[in-house]
């Protein structure tokens, strides 16, 4: 009987400090099946959206937001990110991305931005955290966690592979990153040339699968990416030198490709993350067989996804609407370009669920925008508005009239 009561009283309170928010006269972008639902209202409450409709009931004490006829799409999701601050999370928000898949950080940070925003002390990006770095010659990226400072001179043995992948998992990582191939992003290194074996490979995969987790994999070069769709892979990353017959592969496996196409541009042009003589030349001939590979995969319709590779810092350009725009300029429709970023993501992340759609029981993940992405896929780079978790975290309404 108490507990009866107890559960009464907090369903109360819940109720009376649940605050409903309604998304006024917005033009719903259903990326799911390319439909769009005009002049609806969007009632969101504790996080979640409820109703989405042309004539839905709203409640009389709700705060009312006009979105004024612009367009509602589901919040980006970005598959490849280093977000190592608040700051940086900030500016990921800013540019529409309420879900980020992190590629690893220093010292378990994409964790504890994942706790925060859990938590409610942040409004988002919600973070899948990676934790450490699984790579032959970890140095720094060990640090963080006293059970892997004996990994400093090298991660290869079996043992050492699926402790690493252990310490990760229980320091709350959601999925596990590790390569099949060196950078593209330092001077000295080749990115094609492959660094751990398909046996090495497959041990991650496994000891990240006894414990539930994905792994997503780095490979530049062919033959790294192969031996890594053929270990398990859940994801390969930049994929830049990627075959066909790899790719064929891929389609046949259900591995997703996360191309990281906007950050050669980085590479390549002056600023923003990378500003070095070696790297520009690299990109210029980087940037032809990424453009290969991408049209490729989306012909054979092997699943691409949108994302960064980068850490949002504050010279930092890449954004996922401009990963989307490529990828329309590479092959896909707008829709499949809006996709790449939501249904597909969600599906690569495994929240497909709760995240990229815009229906009542899903997250109230909301980017407002200026005109029909389907109609002009550049619409998506201009973000006017977004509401992650239910909070409307950022908002220039004012100015996109
Ligand atoms: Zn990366």
């Amino acid at each position: 009987m108490r507990v009866f009561a107890f559960l009464v009283f907090a369903a109360l309170t819940l109720d009376a400090s649940g605050q409903t928010t309604v998304l006024r006269g917005a033009n719903v972008v259903h990326p799911s099946d390319g439909s769009v639902t005009v002049n609806a209202d969007i009632i969101v409450r504790d996080g979640r959206i409820m109703a989405v409709g042309p004539s839905v009931s709203v409640p009389a004490d709700a705060e009312i937001v006009d979105l004024e006829g612009h367009f509602l799409v589901p919040g980006y999701i970005d598959a490849h990110v280093h977000i190592a601050s608040v700051d940086a999370l900030r500016r990921a928000l800013a540019s529409g991305v309420t879900t980020a898949r992190s590629a690893n950080t220093p010292a378990y940070q994409d964790v504890t931005l994942k706790e925060m925003v859990r938590d409610g002390i942040l409004p988002g990006p919600e973070i899948l955290a990676a934790g450490a770095f699984v790579t032959p010659q970890p140095g720094d990226r060990i640090l963080g966690d006293p059970r892997l400072g004996h990994l400093y001179e090298g991660i290869n043995t079996d043992d050492e592979l699926r402790h690493i992948v252990q310490v990760n998992v229980d320091r709350g990582a959601d999925v596990i990153k590790t390569r099949a191939t060196e950078r593209a992003g330092l001077p000295d290194t080749d990115p094609r040339k492959q660094v751990y074996t398909e046996t090495q490979l497959r041990v991650v995969v496994e000891a990240a699968a006894e414990l539930g987790k994905p792994v997503l994999v780095h490979a530049h070069g062919d033959e790294g990416a192969r031996a890594a769709v053929l270990a398990g892979a859940r994801s390969i990353e930049h994929g830049t030198y990627l075959t066909d017959e790899t790719l064929a592969l891929m389609r046949e496996r259900g591995t997703f490709l996360v191309p990281t196409y906007t950050i050669l541009e980085d590479l390549r042009d002056p600023g923003g993350d990378y500003d070095d003589p070696v790297l520009i030349i690299r990109a210029q001939h980087m940037i032809p067989n990424s453009e290969r590979a991408i049209r490729s995969a989306i012909a054979m319709g092997v699943p691409v996804v949108a994302s960064t590779d980068t850490g949002y810092g504050s010279g930092s350009i890449a954004r996922v609407g401009t990963e989307m725009v490529h990828f329309s300029r590479l092959g896909m429709t707008p829709l499949q370009a809006l996709q790449s970023a939501t249904t597909v993501a969600a599906e690569l992340l495994g929240v497909s669920s709760r995240v990229g759609q815009i229906a009542p029981g899903f997250e109230a993940d909301l980017v407002v925008l200026a005109g029909n992405p389907l109609e002009d896929i550049r619409h998506v780079q201009d973000v006017l508005a977004v509401m992650s978790n239910g909070v409307m975290a950022v908002n220039r309404l004012p100015f996109g009239r």
